[in-house]
């Protein structure tokens, strides 16, 4: 692989609070030392950087890659390549396959299965519970073992406490993070959007938010007592980034994510009964919104990610309480975050999106990424803040249509993806 030569870009990496405008030297995949230039035998590939970004790779740690098993909504191959056209370079898959992530053997199926297909880095999350059902712990020191990176069952979540407890204290002696689908059954029965005035009005089962907020809060009582981190998925309510803030303030190793779709659109969108806005969690309310957005710039939300989910045409062409809950994400994450964020709300400044799309993944789950050291994997996305563009779902990499975004205009997109020094795509 020849030397590569990024340059004159606005280099920002959060991890060593680097914010120039320089050139990035990688040689045989890693991000070199920048005075070894001169006595490079070969002369390096330039790429120009003029007026672009040079990001860490991004890092999504909440991506359904649907594989093994569902490969007629999206394979590691066309997930990833969503994956590299969104501007990331990692991904975290949740285990909710068929068979379910929930032994070893798996894990290594999934890993084997990268390493032949996968076009940017895959990080295989186990379940907890065997069969996500909830009630016997899947073998964990064995899935550790084969390369799991956290433990979660999201789509379902544990309802029993004690296991939780004592997955909780399973995880702790391999240093794993239990990542949590925030949803008590019993109060969220068979809801389908948010509980509030409009689910009334259109008659469809509501999906309180208490649903959430409720185990958010059993999670920080359990992360207290075992001090085994937990990181609460994809927060749709604003009473949940309430009890974070407070749970974060005690010392307890709490953390949350926000998804774009819970900051872009409420639970308005849903008069239109299309099934594209269908998720769980719902869509919640501007208030919902604005106490989000409180959590991203005052630091109690840590993490962005997409909740990648792709279901087939067949799937979401049903009646709204008969279709899958889930969107795609990967190929409009970014450019949501930096309009809404950035651009149009101004809730925090570009370094600090980059930092919760890199290190602070990278950190939470102990990757070897997200950062642009030398000697670091040179795994780097290339952004354009500025760039106008259209979402089309037909040009989508991903296998899947299913996003309610086609046809909105957005502000800023990463245009080369690069992992360890390949680029594997560019605009
Ligand atoms: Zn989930």
């Amino acid at each position: 692989m020849n030397p590569l030569l990024l340059q004159n870009g606005r280099l920002i990496d959060p991890a060593s609070g680097r914010d120039t405008i320089t050139d990035l030297l990688v040689i045989d995949g890693r991000i070199a030392d920048p005075t070894l230039l001169p006595t490079l035998s070969t002369p390096p590939e330039t790429i120009d950087c003029t007026g672009l970004v040079i990001a860490p790779g991004l890092i999504d740690l909440h991506v359904h890659l649907r594989e093994p098993g569902q490969s007629a909504k999206e394979t590691i191959a066309t997930g990833t390549r969503a994956a590299a056209a969104g501007g990331f370079t990692s991904v975290v898959c949740m285990p909710n396959t068929s068979p379910a992530v929930d032994n070893p053997s798996v894990v290594t199926w999934i890993l084997e299965k990268a390493r032949n297909e996968a076009v940017v880095n895959v990080f295989p999350t186990g379940a907890i519970t065997k069969g996500l059902a909830g009630e016997e712990l899947a073998p964990i020191g064995s899935m550790h073992k084969a390369g799991i990176v956290a433990l979660t069952d999201d789509g379902r979540c544990v309802q029993n406490h004690e296991v939780m407890r004592r997955a909780l204290e399973y995880a702790s002696m391999f240093g794993l993070v239990v990542m949590d689908h925030c949803q008590d059954y019993n109060l969220v029965g068979e809801g389908v959007m948010h509980e509030g005035r409009v689910s009334a009005e259109l008659g469809l089962p509501g999906w309180p938010a208490i649903g959430e907020e409720i185990i958010v809060q059993r999670n920080a009582m359990l992360a207290g007592l075992t001090g085994t981190p937990i990181h609460c998925q994809h927060l749709s309510s604003g009473g949940s980034v309430h009890l974070l803030r407070e749970a974060r303030a005690r010392g307890i190793p709490l953390s949350g994510e926000v998804c774009p779709h819970h900051i872009a659109l409420t639970d308005e969108s849903i008069r239109s009964f299309d099934t594209n806005f269908k998720m769980n969690p719902p869509l919640r309310t501007r208030r919902d919104i604005e106490l989000l957005l409180g959590g991203i710039a005052d630091g109690t939300i840590t993490v962005l990610a997409s909740d990648h989910a792709p279901h087939c045409h067949y799937e979401k062409e049903v009646e709204f309480d008969q279709a899958p809950f889930g969107i795609l994400g990967l190929e409009t994450e970014l450019g949501l975050f930096l309009d809404i964020l950035v651009h149009q709300k101004r809730v925090i400044d570009l370094p600090r999106l980059i930092a919760m799309l890199t290190i602070e993944p990278a950190r939470l789950l102990g990757l070897d990424r997200g950062t642009l050291a030398i000697g670091a994997h040179a795994d780097i996305t290339l952004i354009n803040p500025g760039l106008e563009w259209t979402v089309n779902r037909e040009a989508g990499a991903s296998k899947s249509r299913n996003t309610p975004f086609h046809g909105r205009e957005i502000k800023g997109r990463a245009v080369r993806t690069i992992v360890g020094g390949r680029t594997v795509w560019c605009i």
